[in-house]
C-alpha cells in the first residue's frame, strides 16, 4: 500500500528533508510550495495525506486546512499540521481548522512515519467506503460530506477508562461539557462495558496499575462491536515509546499529560466527527445501497450500480496508472436449461452461479448479474495475463463440478463463456471496455463455448 503525501512549504530545504524521509519508506511524494498550489492538487484527487508548514506567505496553513476541511471534494483526506510553534493555542488554532494531526519541527523520524502509517489506514478505509456511497449518491442519496461539514463534533458518547481518580474527575468534568461521559476505572471491565455502550470514542489511560492499556485498545480494535469506535490515548510523557506502538495497532489519537483543556475537547471533537462521517458513509453503503443496487435473485450487484461504479473504478485507475480488467460471463445454452428442466432449476442455477463467482475472486473485486444470463466482474490493479488465470478458475468452476436442481434431486452440467479484457492505460469510455469485452464473448461463443477469449486493450 503505497499512499501519496503531499508536502507543503514554502522553504525547498524542508520539502526536501521531509521527501527523502517519506520517500525511504516507499510513500509516493509530492510537493507543493505554497498554498493555492496545494489546493488544487488536493482537488484533483492526486494525494492520500497532507503535511501542511503552518507558516507560509500568502495563505498560512490554517488557512489552507480550513479551506480543505470546507470543500467537500477534498474533506476527507487527513490534514497533519507541521509547525515550529509548539503552543497550545496554535494546536488548538489547527485543531478548530479541522487538522488531523500535528507534528512539530524539528520532526522526530520515528514520530513521522507512524502517524503517516496510522492516517493511510484510515485513509484508504474512507476511500473505500466513499467511493461506495459516491455512487449510491449518484443514484440518488445524500452526501455525507455535507453532513459532516456542518458536524459540530459535539454531544458524543465518551468512555474513558483511567483508574486515578484525581485523573479522571478532572478529565470527566472537561469532557462533559460538550459529551455524556462514563467513567470506567477497572480496565477488566473495560472491554466489556465498551462493547455494551455503542460510544462515539474511547479515551484509554496508558497509565493503568497492573494493566496494559495497549492490550485493551488492540482487543478493543479487534472486537466486532467497538473495531470502529475511535480510541484517544493518553499517556504520561515517560510512556511516550509505548504510544507509537499504540498508533501502529489502532489508536487514533493521543495526548500527553498533563493535558490541556481545550486540546483535550478539540481532539475529541476531531475523533467524533470522523467517527460520525465514517459511521455515515458505512450505513450508506450497508443499508441503502443493498436494496437499491443488489440483484434481489443471486445477491450480487445489479447492472445499474456496475454502470455507475465501474466509471469511478476506470477513472480511478487511470489516474493512478494502475490495469483494470472486466469480463462478461454468459452461461452456455441456458435457455434449454429452462426448457428442459423448467424455470425454477434455471434459478437455481443461477444462485449457485454466483456463489461460485463470489468464492473465485477477491473482496474488491466487482461482480454483478448483467441481464438474465449474463454477468459482469470488473478487478481493479489486475493486468490481463491474472485476469484470463481468474477467468479459466471461474470457468472450471462451472464446468467442473454439476449443479443441483430440483432441490437437490438431479444435478446437471453446466458450462459458461467469458470475454476477457482490460481498460487502456490512459484511460477509455467504459462503454467501449464493455464492447470489447462483449466482442471477446460472441468469440468465444461462436469457437464452441465453454472457453475464455482475451481481448488486449
Ligand atoms: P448461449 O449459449 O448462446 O448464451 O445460449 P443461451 O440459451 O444461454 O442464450 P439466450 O440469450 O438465447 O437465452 C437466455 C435465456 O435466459 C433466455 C431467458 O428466458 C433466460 N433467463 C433470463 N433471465 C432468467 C431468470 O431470471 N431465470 C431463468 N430461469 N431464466 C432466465
Ligand atoms: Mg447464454
Ligand atoms: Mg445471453
Amino acid at each position: 500500500m503505497s499512499a501519496r503525501i503531499l508536502v507543503v512549504d514554502d522553504v525547498p530545504a524542508n520539502v526536501k528533508l521531509l521527501e527523502a524521509r517519506l520517500s525511504a519508506e516507499y510513500f509516493d511524494v509530492m510537493t507543493a510550495a505554497n498554498g493555492t498550489e496545494a489546493l488544487a492538487i488536493s482537488r484533483r484527487a492526486e494525494c492520500d495525506i497532507i503535511l501542511l508548514d503552518v507558516m507560509m506567505p500568502d495563505m498560512d496553513g490554517f488557512e489552507v486546512c480550513r479551506r480543505l476541511k470546507t470543500d467537500p471534494a477534498t474533506h476527507h483526506i487527513p490534514v497533519v499540521m507541521v509547525t515550529a510553534l509548539d503552543s497550545p493555542a496554535d494546536r488548538n488554532r489547527g485543531l478548530e481548522a479541522g487538522a488531523d494531526d500535528f507534528l512539530t519541527k524539528p520532526v522526530s523520524d520515528v514520530v513521522l512515519i507512524a502517524r503517516v502509517r496510522s492516517l493511510t489506514r484510515l485513509k484508504m478505509m474512507t476511500d473505500e467506503l466513499r467511493m461506495r456511497a459516491i455512487t449510491s449518491l449518484e443514484i440518488g442519496m445524500q452526501a455525507p460530506e455535507r453532513s459532516a461539514i456542518a458536524d459540530t463534533g459535539k454531544g458524543g458518547r465518551i468512555l474513558l477508562v483511567d483508574d486515578r481518580q484525581s485523573s479522571y474527575e478532572r478529565l470527566a468534568t472537561i469532557l462533559a461539557a460538550e459529551h455524556t461521559i462514563d467513567v470506567e476505572p477497572n480496565p477488566t471491565e473495560a472491554l466489556f462495558h465498551a462493547a455494551e455502550g455503542n460510544y462515539d470514542l474511547l479515551i484509554v489511560s496508558l497509565d493503568l496499575n497492573n494493566f496494559d492499556g495497549l492490550r485493551l485498545c488492540s482487543q478493543a480494535r479487534s472486537l466486532e462491536r467497538t473495531r470502529h469506535v475511535p480510541i484517544l490515548a493518553i499517556a504520561d510523557p515517560e510512556n511516550s515509546t509505548r504510544l507509537l506502538r499504540g498508533l501502529e495497532i489502532g489508536v487514533n489519537d493521543y495526548l500527553l499529560r498533563p493535558i490541556d483543556k481545550t486540546e483535550l475537547l478539540a481532539r475529541a471533537r476531531t475523533q467524533i466527527r470522523r467517527r460520525r462521517y465514517t459511521d455515515h458513509l458505512r450505513d450508506n453503503v450497508q443499508n441503502s445501497i443493498e436494496m437499491a443496487i443488489t440483484d434481489a435473485l443471486t445477491g450480487l450487484h445489479n447492472r445499474r450500480y456496475m454502470e455507475s461504479h465501474l466509471a469511478t473504478l476506470a477513472e480511478q485507475a487511470a489516474t493512478r496508472g494502475k490495469p483494470l480488467a472486466l469480463m462478461i460471463l454468459d452461461i452456455d445454452y441456458f435457455k434449454s436449461i429452462n426448457d428442459n428442466y423448467g424455470h425454477d432449476a434455471g434459478d437455481d442455477v443461477l444462485r449457485e452461479f454466483a456463489v461460485r463467482v463470489r468464492k473465485s475472486i477477491r473482496g474488491i473485486d466487482l461482480a454483478c448479474r448483467y441481464g438474465g444470463e449474463e454477468f459482469v466482474i470488473v478487478m481493479p490493479e489486475t493486468d490481463l495475463h491474472v485476469a484470463g488465470m481468474v477467468a479459466e478458475r471461474l470457468r472450471r468452476s462451472i464446468a467442473g463440478e454439476p449443479f443441483a436442481i430440483h432441490k437437490g434431486a438431479k444435478r446437471i452440467e453446466v458450462t459458461i463463456s467469458i470475454g476477457l479484457t482490460t481498460l487502456e492505460r490512459k484511460g477509455e469510455a467504459v462503454a467501449d471496455v464493455l464492447k470489447r469485452a462483449d466482442t471477446a464473448l460472441y468469440r468465444a461463443k461462436h469457437d464452441g463455448r465453454n472457453r475464455v477469449v482475451s481481448q488486449a486493450a
